[in-house]
Parts: structure tokens; sequence; C-alpha cells
């Protein structure tokens, strides 16, 4: 049973797209928030990626993860076009998902999706042959993670408090109380959101009969500028972005801002650092000559090391590729709320989350059916 505390004030810890999102849903309902970050700035964790991608799971039974991931995509889609700057900040282009192991079949009855086989005519743009396995979701398109955050900071009734590292959390009567290192008090209220991705493990793990398995998956992104490219590298660009093995997108500004194109990532588990590697490069060169053959083959020589930038980051994965959202344990740790666990779809799912947290506070209908929402819940970690 979730009981709201009376005063509507909360202390989130993270300012990522899990955190900002949920500040941004909680303002919009007259909520103070407060958001502690230990960075000085946006995009320090895994939301500091260049350019990712909102798209939909697809599947033959449309399970859980497809239908939670197409939710995911309306708000998010919704919440760039509330918040964001169409063109330089995120489009709604559609993308092309070349199906290449087979696996992503759509459901036979499709009629709720954006998703339909893919057309000629759009094989055709991505410079592919005609036979090629492919989808297209016309609900889908690309963001820049960092401005949406940013812009989720800005809501009137969130501040943002950088430079703020979090070693620990308590409960003080009917509150929850943060401290750094020494053991000072960093923040107060009664409700904490813990939004610190795979750094809310440690935050969470002395707490009893609580455990959620929290992992790191580091990845990495090359990318480059258009203006490095010749004109026939230019025309093989497809004018929207393709994922299957991996995704590709091209036109969207780097964080110099000028035009890029962008290939990855690389997945690499048991890792809890994130430096740019050469041998990424290497496999994210691999991952376009699979992902676009032609277009793969004549920018080979864009990923010399000399040439080629790269970004590195920490995905915070859960089990079931599924976050966990909401109070830890209503009854025995009441006002301890997470969002975290977002692994590779925090673009499509950190907004959901937000919403469906905020929804469950003010005891609002949620953002999609209870039989999903009960998927998403951080209690199912609860002993
Ligand atoms: C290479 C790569 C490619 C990706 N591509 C896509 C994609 O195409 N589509 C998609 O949907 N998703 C993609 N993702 C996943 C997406 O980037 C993440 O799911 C999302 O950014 C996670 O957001 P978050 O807020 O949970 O975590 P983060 O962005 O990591 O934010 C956590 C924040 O908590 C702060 N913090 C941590 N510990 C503390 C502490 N103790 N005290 C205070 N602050 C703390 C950090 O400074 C950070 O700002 C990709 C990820 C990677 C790495």
């Amino acid at each position: 049973m979730i009981s709201p505390p009376d005063k509507r004030q909360a202390l989130v810890i993270g300012a990522g797209l899990s955190g900002s999102a949920v500040a941004h849903s909680l303002a919009m309902r007259g909520w103070s928030v407060t958001v502690l970050d230990q960075a000085s700035g946006v995009g320090a964790g895994a939301s500091g990626l260049p350019a990712g991608l909102a798209a939909p799971h697809v599947s033959p039974d449309d399970n859980v993860l497809s239908r939670i991931t197409r939710a995911g995509v309306q708000a998010t889609l919704q919440r760039a076009q509330a918040l964001l700057h169409s063109g330089t900040d995120w489009a709604l282009t559609g993308v092309l998902e070349h199906n290449l192991a087979g696996k992503r079949r759509l459901p036979a009855n499709a009629s709720d999706h954006h998703s339909a086989p893919a057309t000629a005519a759009q094989l055709a743009a991505a410079g592919l042959p005609p036979d090629s396995p492919a989808l297209w979701h016309a609900q889908a398109g690309w963001i820049r993670p960092r401005q949406l955050v940013a812009a989720q900071l800005q809501t009137p009734g969130v501040q943002v408090q950088w430079g703020q590292q979090v070693q620990g959390i308590e409960q003080r009567g009917e509150h929850w109380a943060v401290t750094d290192a020494k053991g000072q008090t960093l923040g107060e209220g009664p409700l904490l959101v813990v939004a610190s991705a795979f750094d809310s493990l440690a935050l969470l793990r002395p707490l009893p009969n609580f455990a959620v398995p929290l992992n790191p998956l580091r990845g990495q992104v090359s990318f480059g500028h258009l203006t490095d490219l010749s004109e026939d590298q230019r025309q093989l660009l497809p004018p929207f972005p393709v994922n299957g093995h991996g995704s590709f997108i091209s036109g969207v500004p780097t964080p110099e801002g000028l035009p890029g194109w962008f290939i990855g990532a690389t997945f690499e588990r048991n890792c809890e650092q994130a430096p740019v590697r050469a041998e990424d490069h290497t496999a994210n060169q691999v991952r376009l000559a699979t992902l676009l053959p032609a277009l793969g083959e004549t920018m080979a020589g864009q990923f010399d090391p000399e040439r080629v930038q790269g970004w590195a980051g920490l995905r915070c994965t859960l089990p079931n590729r599924l976050p966990a959202v909401g109070p830890i344990d209503p009854e025995r740790l009441p006002g301890l709320w997470l969002s975290a666990g977002m692994g590779a779809r925090g673009i499509t799912l950190a907004v959901l989350c937000g919403e469906l947290l905020a929804a469950w506070l003010s005891q609002e209908p949620l953002p999609l059916p209870d039989v999903l929402a009960k998927h998403l819940a951080a209690e199912r970690f609860a002993s």
C-alpha cells in the first residue's frame, strides 16, 4: 500500500535521464524537488551519450518488454516534442531495423503498432538489397540525451545541486537523509528517490530485505563529422537511423556542434570503468560493415585512430532487461523509492518510469496498464 508523504518535497540522487525524468514528473505535479549529483554538470553518466535511439522492441508474441517499450517510446517522444528542438536535439525520423538475426518478427495482430515490414523504398534509401529482412518503426527517432536531461532539470520546482556525492542514506523518523563521505547531511526529506544508476547498488546494499541485482555494462560509440566524409560517402548515408546489429545515426550534431555520424555500441560486462578503447572502434567498424555493408566498406578509413572519436559509458542493467521503479518496500521503508536499471534503453524507458513513479505517488491513473506496471515495480526485489 503506497501512502504518499504529507509534504510534496522530494530528494533525488542522480541527474541522468532517470533522475531528471522523476524530477520533471514530480515538479509538474506541484512537488518541490532537489536533485543531487556528484558530477559538476549534465551528462556525467550514461546519459552523456552523444546520440541514441528511442525505438520499440517487437516480438511475435508481443511480450511484456515489447509492450513496455511501446509505451516508453510514446512517452519519450511526447516529452521531446514538449521540451526539445526538433532537428537539433531530437527528430521523429522513423527507424529502419535491419533484422539480421531474423529474430524480430511482428505479432500477427499488430494493428496498434506503428511498426511494419520495411518497404522497398525504405530499403533502397538505406542502401540495402530489396530482399533484406527489415522492419520500419514509424514512431521512433534519435535523441541527444544530454539535451533531454538539461531540459527536464529546468522545470520550475526542480533545483539541482552539482558536486554532491552521496555516500549514505538513512532513515530519520519520517524523513530520509543523505550524507557525504564525512557523514555530513547533504539533504533530507519525506521522499527520497535513488536514481544513481549502478552506483545505486552501494547506497541500497545496507538495506535489510532488499537486493536489487544491478550490473554495469560498458559500451562505446564511435563517431565523426560529416564534413570529413567525401561526397560519395555522404551519398550513401541513410536518411534515417538504422538499427539491428547496433545502430547507425547520421546528421545529428556531435558534442562540438557539427553534424556527425555515430555507430555503436559495444557491450562489455564486469567492467566498472568507461575508458574509450581503440579495439572498440574496430568492433564498431565491423558492426557498421554488418549493418550497412556498402556504407561500412566505404567508411572503413574513418575508423583510423587519428580520425575517429569515441564516447564510452556504463549502462546499468537488470536480469530481465526491465528497470526497477517505485517504492522499495512501502511497509518497512516508507518514502524510499528507486528509478534505476534502464539498461540499453534509458532513452526509451526513463520518461515512462518517471511518469509511473509520479502517478503512483499522486494516486492517478497509471501511464500503462497495471499488469505491465507490475513488471517494473522495484518492490519485486524486496524479500
Ligand atoms: C554506449 C551506450 C549506448 C546507448 N544507446 C542507447 C540508445 O540508443 N537508446 C537508449 O534508449 N538507451 C541507450 N543507452 C542507455 C542509456 O544511455 C541509459 O540507460 C541512461 O542514460 C541511464 O540513465 P540513468 O539516469 O539511469 O543513469 P546515468 O545517466 O548514469 O545517471 C546517473 C547519475 O547519477 C550520478 N551519481 C552516481 N552516483 C552518485 C552518488 N553517489 N551521488 C550523487 N550522484 C551520483 C551520476 O553522476 C550520474 O549523473 C546507451 C548507453 C550506452 C552506454
